[in-house]
């Protein structure tokens, strides 16, 4: 309990918005890199200063030790260090001379001097070693004031002079200079690039800040809006999109996802168009439905009265009622049946029997059908076909049930005197049926709607009220499962012509559904 305390404060305290966590992680890799390059250099610089100060006062130490060698000499009569080492007197005299000493130190070396003066010895290497000689050793401490920006520093440097041979007659001497804590500038020249190196960071801090925070809302600000519309779309409103234009300063992959997004609510917002639409159809249907069947059962309704009522003992009014009730019995079986025809079809629980046939059979049988009911309407009936067989995968009993359909409208909707003409035309990558009619023809208004179900156009008022509207809707399927398409050219008053095109063989292009009853107006 105690340990997760400080945890969950500090996850609290964790930045969430994404561009606050960018620009943190911005300004701290660029804290980072300037704090490392700022100890680098200063680590560099401090070594450079090192050995640049350690090289002055070598040179100022061998200064002060050729100063001390000339004084020596010109103080000596003789030989300047005596036999059992020990240094002339008045050379020793001149060399202790606190004024020269503290030339030396103040002046020369601006440092601690020690010279140590004496015989000297060299080793096998040739390194040259000064015994210092018994009053040879003299000293001064660095007392002149520092000038700005200097300071002490613990650093010595040494060298020596000799041997030293004036005559044969003497052992060779040699001085010694060692110069040690020096006044540098090398602290404060530290501190002021150190300053220096502070403001700088401070600054490149500030500008990383900046940046981050603009490049940070380049990315956040897409984020944003997808949120946004997400949460638009899940409130329902599915036309919300994300504005791509903003989205594109994100970078490719945020514009690609706004796309993405975009594309999938787009789909969404169809399908629930679709799935609408639908509803709205079913519910139309379901009404168009009640309507069809409440027409009959009414005019039964009727006839059933009259008939317990007083029109039962007439036998000819009985025989009349009788026959009407057979007629709506019988309209009502036929509308129940192309019903579930359709609904068959519509729902794919139909399976089409398909037979590379001839199609020239099965147009040839259902235009023999029709021929009664054209000689009785008056309405000449031709058939055109190709002398050799058309062979393409059909189910016949359904194009037979098309034709029957096309053919029944035409001489339906053509006045006595017309004719219906029918086709069979081969076609690339398939065939062609045309029926053509010199009829009432239909409005162009009309004309895309004569697919839909329950529907009746407003020519041929006649005729009209003998069907149901089904027919075409039918046809619209049952081509639509052969992969094939139906046309319509239509002028009012001058006739109507539909084109079933029907591919070779439907199998390996199933029907794609959307093309199929294209309306052509001409
Ligand atoms: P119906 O059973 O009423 O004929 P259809 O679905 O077969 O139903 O036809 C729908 C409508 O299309 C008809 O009511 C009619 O207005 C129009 N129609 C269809 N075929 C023709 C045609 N050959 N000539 C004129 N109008 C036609």
């Amino acid at each position: 309990m105690v340990a997760r305390g400080p945890a969950r404060r500090g996850r609290r305290l964790r930045p969430r918005s994404v561009q606050t966590r960018l620009t943190l992680a911005f300004v701290l890799v660029v804290a980072l890199s300037l704090l490392f390059v700022s100890a680098i250099i200063l680590n560099r610089l401090d070594e450079e200063f090192r050995t640049q100060e350690r090289q002055n006062l070598e040179d100022r130490a061998a200064q002060v030790g050729s100063v001390v060698v000339f004084a020596a000499s010109v103080a000596a009569d003789g030989p300047v260090v005596l036999p059992g080492n020990v240094v002339d007197p008045q050379v020793a005299a001149a060399l202790s001379d606190e004024a020269f000493l503290q030339l030396l130190a103040n002046r020369l070396g601006r440092a601690d001097v020690r010279i140590s003066l004496g015989f000297t010895t060299t080793d096998t290497a040739g390194a040259v070693d000064v015994v210092p000689a018994s009053n040879g050793t003299y000293s001064a401490t660095l007392t002149a004031s520092p000038e700005p920006g200097q300071a002490r520093e613990r650093l010595a440097a040494s060298t020596t002079f000799g041997p030293i041979n004036t005559s044969t007659l003497f052992d060779p001497w040699g001085v010694e200079t060692i110069l040690a804590n020096p006044y540098t500038t090398r602290a404060s020249t530290l501190a002021t690039i150190t300053g220096l190196l502070i403001a700088t960071t401070l600054l490149a801090l500030m500008a990383a800040v900046v940046v981050a925070a603009i490049v940070a809302s380049r990315f956040s600000i897409p984020l944003r809006r997808l949120t946004e519309a997400t949460r638009s779309l899940g409130a329902g409103d599915l036309a919300m999109r994300v504005p791509t234009a903003e989205t594109a300063a994100g970078g490719a992959e945020i514009a690609e996802l706004a796309r993405g997004f975009n594309a999938m609510a787009a789909r969404l917002e169809e399908s629930v168009a679709t799935i609408r639409h639908d509803r709205d159809r079913s519910r139309e249907f379901l009404a168009d439905v009640s309507h069809e069947l409440r027409t009959p059962i009414a005019a039964m309704m009727t006839f059933n009265e009259l008939l317990r009522e007083r029109a039962g003992e007439d036998p000819a009014a009985r025989a009349e009622f009788l026959e009407s009730s057979r007629q709506q019995l019988e309209r009502l079986d036929w509308l129940a049946q192309n019903l579930l025809e359709l609904s068959r079809l519509e729902t794919g629980l139909l399976a089409l029997d398909l037979r590379p046939d001839d199609l020239r059979v099965c147009v040839e049988s259902a235009v023999e059908q029709a021929a009664a009911g054209a000689n009785r309407r008056g309405v000449a009936l031709t058939l055109q076909m190709p002398p050799n067989p058309v062979r393409i995968r059909h189910d016949p009993q359904r194009i037979g049930q098309v034709m029957a359909n096309l053919i029944g409208n035409g001489l339906k909707f053509t006045p006595r005197g017309g004719s219906v003409a029918v086709e069979v035309k081969n076609q690339r990558g398939g065939a062609a049926i045309v029926v053509q009619d010199t009829g009432v023809g239909i409005d162009t208004t009309e004309l895309p709607h004569i697919f839909e179900r329950f529907y009746r156009g407003s020519q041929a008022d006649e005729a009209r009220g003998s069907g149901s509207g089904l027919g075409l809707a039918i046809v619209k399927s049952i081509v639509d499962m052969h992969g094939g398409r139906v046309t319509v050219e239509s002028r009012l008053g001058r006739g109507t012509t539909f084109t079933v095109s029907l591919p070779r063989d439907p199998r390996p292009a199933e029907p794609a559904g959307g093309e199929a009853g294209e309306v052509v107006i001409s």
